[in-house]
């Protein structure tokens, strides 16, 4: 790690004021940032530490969930306003990381993590996708379990890492910024940007100098009746090969109902967090049929372009969000212990 000096502003405007300088980065929990100085993937020359300056409340304010960027993952996953009534969003907080990190980690680190992609995290590999414009997906050796299959634009790109994310876009979230020219709400659909044509990994919409304060999150009648589903290399401390975070509304019972409304994102496959609304119109107003499950996992990955060896990602990535989609019709939302019983391959019931 270099050298680095450390900053404790004394407001968040103060911290935004430092983030404006060349080489100054914001310190959440430091869960990710401090592991990449250390591997010298991110070089920062001054942290600047905003954690304890934000917000680490969770409240419902008109429908919403409001949740300060400082609040921990272990916070919000055990809030009162979630841990009996949002599934998919203390799911995809529980099946993240281990506890001691989602002890430290913020809801604001949380959204920005990079990719876990071995090219990214190791620059002495003999492949540096970083900054490569011409990377074909032919090159022979590179290791692609940690590059997308959505939202690639036919080159190696690495996937986007995170779990929470996933929930945000399925289920409309939003961003909240401040920044120099004041505060702003961004749509979390359109906060990550695709990478482009020099770019290894997503961009985002923030704006240099702009701090995350908290994040918004409608409570939709989907949101209540919600999974995250999220298939691992191992059943713990793992990151996604696949994931589904899936709400749907029905209106009957069993696969005689039909689908009201439906939200649906995916995890472990897109260059960013993955929201595909080809699934949720597969799924609105049709009968709730394994036919129609099946007919929306097509849907979601018909525009999949898998480098070579991650071919079986699309086979995962749909049959996670069939299965998704037939836990909630035959079961509804899952507690705590037929979450772990199932992610420890005993299946619900
Ligand atoms: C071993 C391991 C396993 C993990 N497994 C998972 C997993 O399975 N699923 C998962 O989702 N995550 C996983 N994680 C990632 C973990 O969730 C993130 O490290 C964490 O959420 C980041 O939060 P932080 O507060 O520590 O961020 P930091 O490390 O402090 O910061 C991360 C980034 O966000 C920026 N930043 C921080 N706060 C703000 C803010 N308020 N406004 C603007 N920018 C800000 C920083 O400048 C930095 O670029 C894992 C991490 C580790 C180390």
């Amino acid at each position: 790690m270099i050298p680095f000096q450390f900053e404790r502003p004394a407001s968040i405007a103060e911290a935004g004021r430092q983030l404006q300088a060349e080489g100054t980065m914001l310190l959440g929990g430091g869960t990710t940032l401090l592991d990449l100085m250390k591997l010298n993937v991110l070089t920062p020359s001054r942290l600047s530490f905003v954690k304890p300056l934000l917000d680490d409340s969770v409240s419902v304010q008109q429908s919403k969930l409001v949740i300060g960027a400082g609040c921990t993952m272990s916070q919000l996953a055990d809030d009162e306003a979630v841990k009996d009534s949002l599934a998919a969003v203390r799911q995809s907080l529980i099946l993240a990381a281990s506890p001691q990190i989602r002890n430290m980690a913020t809801l604001g680190g949380n959204l920005l993590q990079r990719t876990r992609c071995t090219y990214f995290r190791h620059p002495d590999m003999p492949l540096n996708p970083e900054g490569d414009a011409e990377l074909k997906f032919d090159t022979p050796g590179v290791e692609t379990s940690m590059m997308a299959v959505l939202g690639n634009n036919g080159r190696l790109v690495g996937v986007y890492p995170g779990d929470f994310a996933v929930t945000l876009v399925a289920f409309a979230g939003q961003v909240r910024v401040t920044g120099r020219e004041g505060d702003r709400t961004i749509d979390a659909r359109s906060f990550y940007h695709l990478p482009n044509k020099t770019e290894f990994q997503y961009s985002t919409a923030l704006d240099r100098g702009e701090v995350i304060t908290a994040i918004e999150l409608p409570i939709s009648a989907t949101l209540r009746n919600s999974i995250y589903l999220k298939v691992r290399e191992r059943s713990s401390y793992a990151f996604a090969l696949a994931s589904a975070s899936v709400g749907i509304e029905l209106d009957g019972d069993g696969s005689s109902a039909t689908i009201k409304t439906a939200n649906v994102g995916l995890g472990g496959l897109g260059s960013i967090p993955w929201h595909s609304p080809e699934a949720e119109n597969a799924l609105i107003g049709q009968p709730a049929t394994d036919n129609t499950f099946e007919r929306a996992a097509d849907a979601a990955l018909a525009n999949a372009n898998p480098p070579p060896g991650t071919q079986y990602k699309v086979r995962l990535a749909k049959r996670t969000l069939v299965r998704a989609l037939k836990i909630l019709r035959d079961h509804g939302p899952l507690n705590d212990q037929e979450l772990w019983a199932m992610q420890h391959g005993r299946g619900v019931q």
